[in-house]
């Protein structure tokens, strides 16, 4: 696990590597069951519900990374795998993994080299 800024978050955030991420994946199945379920169960509006359905995965998430003030919605943005390498010009990742410059700085690939 590290640090990194998450572009879809807009925030900071821990980013799992990819044995973190198979531990937690089943965690984050059947989204769309919890969700339907938690809107019947607290007549809420869909965002909270997307918050809130997965208690289990938030806890899965913090055991990991000692982080706690994560929703379950935003699980889904902080696989490490999913973005590029970290710019060493801006400090934040280049947005995908093939990513040919960052979206923060403009500092190509091979700049980053
Ligand atoms: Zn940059």
């Amino acid at each position: 696990m590290e640090y990194a800024y998450c572009w879809r978050v807009d925030e900071t955030l821990p980013m799992l590597d990819e044995q973190e991420w198979d531990e937690i994946a089943p965690y984050l199945e059947n989204t769309v069951d919890k969700i339907k379920k938690y809107i019947a169960e607290h007549q809420c509006d869909i965002a909270t519900a997307r918050a809130n359905c997965n208690p289990e995965a938030v806890e899965k998430f913090f055991q990991l990374t000692g982080y706690q003030n994560i929703t379950y919605d935003v699980i889904f943005y902080l696989r490490r795998s999913s973005y590029g390498p970290l710019c060493n010009n801006c400090g934040k990742l280049f947005r995908m993994p093939k990513a040919k410059f960052c979206v923060g700085c403009g500092q190509t690939i091979e700049e980053n080299a």
